[in-house]
């Protein structure tokens, strides 16, 4: 039983908000509503690489380990879509973190084989054993080696998110689509609705999943979170007749990420992302949907050649994709899942730290189960939202100072 009777409203129908539905309904809410201030698949959602591992286990990660259940879970959730025959184009090849130089292989391979949570399997490579395992993909004259953990799995998100609103729709949810929410409407502290652009919601229960407008819904009642907003750049490039058995690929030292699709390559990484205010300040435009920063692309391009250092093929390929999305940091690396403290009904899911693919489906079981009062299957409390004082960040400058050690910071020329 919801701890409050009423109608669940769930705002923002990205992977995260499509998540707490679906898991709201297989926990037997039975009046789940879903309001979008775009079109379907208009968010973040469909910008996301699609890599999906035990990050918490990585050293590279700000994580912590609170969230590796969140992500065993979400590698859980995709496989059984898999294979009740949903089409993903869903790899299962684990995930390869090269390093260029031995002293950055060392480094690697003590932070994650040291790892008290470290997978089976997980282990560390010579350059040719990196040659090997990417199939030709990689020049072993440029890196160390590498380490390997076996677990991770690679998806396409859009298809994962449209799996899920199609689930949702097949289960009676009802959906408001181009609907912003502008507010929530509050008795004594309580919610009793969310209010739109077109009229209010009758809810009893709201759960802010908005991605990057979070801090506004969280603003219009009121509170606030240290929330960092970025502008990441993904490309996709001409087809390389790249295995589809590669592992995903993340070089620090390149500051990459890296994987197959359809045989093409498909790339960014901290080189090519901002901050959105800066960006804004630059004069891009944004309200809902997903930006597009020129400044960006041209840094992407550019960039390639270094990326083609390690991946050769990449030296001779034009682009024939690009798509950017707004990932949201936290202070502490962390993810934010609970109540909104001081209103009763009122949660939010927020602070995706670049990962929201692999912890969605985690996130929506996680707040479903307390909504629902069920004994949640991992433990809240590295996720409350009162865990930060966000008094302590008063401007976005303070924000971005606490993400000096983070391994965007630098690349994305935050400091
Ligand atoms: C280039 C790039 C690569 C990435 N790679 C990976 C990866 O490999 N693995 C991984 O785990 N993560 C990755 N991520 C991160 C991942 O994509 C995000 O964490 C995730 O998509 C966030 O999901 P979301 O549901 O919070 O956001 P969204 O998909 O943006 O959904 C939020 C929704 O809320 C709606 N909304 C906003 N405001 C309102 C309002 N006021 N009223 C109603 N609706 C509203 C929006 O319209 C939107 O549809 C990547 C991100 C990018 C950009």
């Amino acid at each position: 039983m919801p701890q409050r009777q009423g109608p669940i409203c769930v705002i923002g129908a990205g992977i995260i908000g499509a998540s707490a539905a679906l898991h709201l309904v297989e926990s037997g809410a039975r009046d789940v509503i879903v309001i979008d201030a775009g079109e379907p698949l208009s968010g973040t959602t469909p910008a996301g690489a699609g890599f999906v591992a035990r990050f918490g286990a990585d050293h590279n990660r700000r994580l912590g380990a609170g969230t590796i259940p969140l992500q065993e879970y979400g590698l859980a959730f995709y496989q059984s879509l898999h294979e009740s025959g949903v089409d993903l184009e869903y790899g299962s090849n684990g995930n390869l973190v090269l390093a260029r130089t031995p002293t950055m292989l060392d480094t690697l391979a003590d932070g994650i084989l040291g790892h008290p949570q470290v997978a089976a399997g997980t282990r560390r490579l010579d350059a040719d054993g990196v040659a090997a395992l990417m199939l030709g993909a990689v020049d072993p004259a440029s890196v160390a080696g590498g380490v390997y953990m076996p677990e991770g799995i690679q998806l396409t998100t859009a298809l994962a998110q449209q799996e899920l609103l199609t689930r949702l729709a097949d289960a009676g949810v009802h959906f408001h689509w181009n609907t912003p929410a502008t507010g929530v409407r509050m008795v004594d502290g309580s919610v009793t609705g969310v209010e739109t652009n077109s009229g209010t919601i009758d809810a009893s229960t709201v759960v802010f999943a908005a991605g990057a407008w979070n801090q506004a819904l969280l603003e219009s009642v009121d509170r606030r979170l240290p929330l960092i907003a970025m502008v990441a750049t993904r490309f996709v490039s001409e087809p390389a007749g790249l295995s589809p058995l590669m592992p995903t690929v993340q070089c620090l030292e390149l500051h990459l990420w890296l994987r197959e699709l359809r045989g093409a390559f498909s790339w960014g990484g901290s080189f090519a992302y901002r901050l959105l205010s800066a960006l804004e300040d630059d004069g891009l435009e944004f309200e809902y949907g997903r930006p597009v920063s020129p400044t960006l692309l041209e840094v992407q391009y550019s960039y390639q050649k270094n990326v083609a250092e390690v991946f050769p093929a990449l030296s001779e390929l034009s682009t024939v994709e690009t798509i950017q999305g707004v990932p949201v940091y936290t202070v502490d690396g962390g993810l934010y899942i609970g109540a909104v403290p001081g209103f009763e009904g009122l949660w939010a899911l927020a602070g995706d730290s670049e990962s929201g693919i692999t912890h969605g489906p985690g996130m929506g079981k996680l707040v479903a189960q307390l909504i629902m009062d069920e004994t949640p299957f991992a433990d809240p409390a590295p996720f409350r939202l009162d865990r930060v004082d966000p008094a302590a960040y008063p401007d976005e400058a303070s924000m971005v100072a606490s993400m000096a050690e983070d391994r965007i910071a630098k690349a994305a020329q935050l400091n």
